[in-house]
């Protein structure tokens, strides 16, 4: 099928690579031109594993190509995704004017004859298809013909190839039987389970979605502050849940809390949308208010420790927003650095794939940035691992402790292996750990 995404981001590239790969002739369209010049000249502008290989292979077959251009994209695809930001504004509420601007040029390059099937996968509150659905209508030439479909994506960064190529399920909200047939077969190759629904379910579905996993992270960030307080150790308590299959292990890490471009976003999204609608998600107030709280809870642990922050010298292992992503749009890593600079400490700092996009947000003034993460460990008081990259596991520990001032380890994801770390002789402090 001939399929135009609209926005070539970290949803957009992938998706549209994934659906080349299966066979569709796929167009990638974004207005920023930089963009679209570092596409078409083989460079991958994201670091998503397995992506450059997929972008490469497809571009080469011919199934995958890139544009500046709505207007060519409008005229390429008989079906055609809005992958745009919908960031948030001051009081929570999501910012539409993307998707907005994006309808209205949809609707403006669209040809009397010509059918089309436009899709909404950026987030959106729910309503937003409808208002799609007039916006383009009022903008474009009588006769013709569109339908609007809310088909939200749940890949996650670090493993989004993965998560499209294999999805757990697809959503297609739709009151069009032509639409949704069209949608069908452009995820028939992917063998995976189609729920379809009305548009607003739809939509409802991606940020009800969203917000459950959020609260599973701050339920199990406010069951380590009560394993803190009562020496037990959450690791164990969250094995010990997780196993029934009705809760899952998935989502009970405890740590610094959630960050990165979706999940803060979202859940603010749905308390406003929640209010809007007149039935208040108090619930969702407090799993934001857990979340916040974990950064201040290990800031203050860090300076219970180290007691004056000023002139001292920190290490930072991992400024992404997870592992296994360049991505540090609210990264807690980031912020957790501007907090200990604010309070005049100086940070050497790591990241195996996002250093170049943190130093354009961190700066140079007091930040050491590593390529090697042993150099991290150079002269600093304490080392803080604040993003879960499995490679920091695997740091010759022993080794590293006599580069230190002192040995201290502050592990704000839980991943290192405590044990073996205090019988080295590092003074290690976790999150809900004993
Ligand atoms: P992104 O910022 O990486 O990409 C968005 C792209 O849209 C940018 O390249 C931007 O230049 C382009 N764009 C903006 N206005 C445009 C216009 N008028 N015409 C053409 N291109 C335009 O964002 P993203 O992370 O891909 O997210 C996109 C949407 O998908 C958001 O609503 C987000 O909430 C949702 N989403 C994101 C993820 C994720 O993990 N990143 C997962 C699921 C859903």
């Amino acid at each position: 099928m001939k399929i135009t995404l609209i926005g070539t981001g970290y949803v957009g590239l992938v998706t549209g690579a994934c659906f080349a790969e299966v066979g569709h002739h796929v167009l990638c369209v974004d207005n920023d031109r930089e963009k679209i010049s570092t596409l078409k000249s083989g460079r991958i502008p994201i670091y998503e594993p397995g992506l450059e290989d997929l972008v490469k292979n497809n571009v080469a077959a011919g199934r995958l190509a890139f544009s500046d251009s709505t207007q060519h994209g409008v005229e390429h695809g008989d079906v055609i995704f809005i992958a745009v930001p919908t960031p948030p504004q001051a009081d929570g509420s999501v910012d539409l004017t993307y998707i907005e601007a994006v309808a209205r040029e949809i609707a403006q390059c669209l040809r009397p004859g010509q059918y089309r099937v436009i899709v909404d996968k950026s987030t959106v509150p729910v309503k937003t298809g409808e208002k799609v659905a007039e916006t383009i209508k009022r903008y474009c030439s009588k006769g013709c013909e569109f339908d609007v479909v809310s088909n939200p994506e749940f890949l996650r960064e670090g493993c989004a190839v993965a998560d499209l190529m294999q999805p757990d399920r697809i959503v297609i909200g739709s009151r069009s039987q032509r639409a949704t047939d069209i949608m069908k077969a452009i995820y028939e190759p992917f063998h995976a389970p189609i729920y379809t629904t009305d548009i607003n379910s739809a939509e409802l579905i991606k940020h009800a979605a969203n917000s459950f996993l959020a609260l599973k992270i701050s339920y199990i960030n406010a069951i380590a502050a009560i394993c803190e307080a009562a020496g037990a150790n959450v690791d164990e308590v969250a094995d010990g849940m997780g196993a029934d299959k009705r809760i899952g292990r998935a989502f009970l890490n405890a740590g610094l809390g959630y960050g990165g471009s979706c999940f803060p976003k979202d859940i603010k999204a749905f308390i406003h949308i929640s209010e809007e609608l007149g039935v208040p998600f108090n619930l969702l107030k407090e799993v934001e208010k857990i979340n916040s709280g974990q950064l201040d809870r290990f800031l203050q642990k860090i300076k219970n420790k180290l007691w004056v922050l000023k002139n001292k010298t920190l290490g930072v292992l991992g400024l992404a927003f997870k592992c296994d992503t360049d991505d540090v749009r609210c990264s807690v890593s980031i912020e957790l650095c501007q907090r200990l600079l604010n309070e005049g400490a100086l940070l050497r700092v790591t990241d195996p794939r996002a250093l170049a996009k943190a130093r354009a947000v961190l700066g140079e003034v007091n930040v050491t940035y590593c390529e090697n993460p042993a150099d991290v460990f150079e002269k600093v008081e304490a080392v803080i691992l604040a993003t879960e990259w499995k490679q920091f596991r695997n740091l010759p520990w022993r080794d590293l402790k006599d580069k230190m001032i002192a040995p201290i380890v502050f592990d704000g994801r839980n991943l290192l292996d405590y044990k073996s770390l205090r019988d080295m002789g590092y003074d290690y402090i976790g999150v809900g750990r004993p």
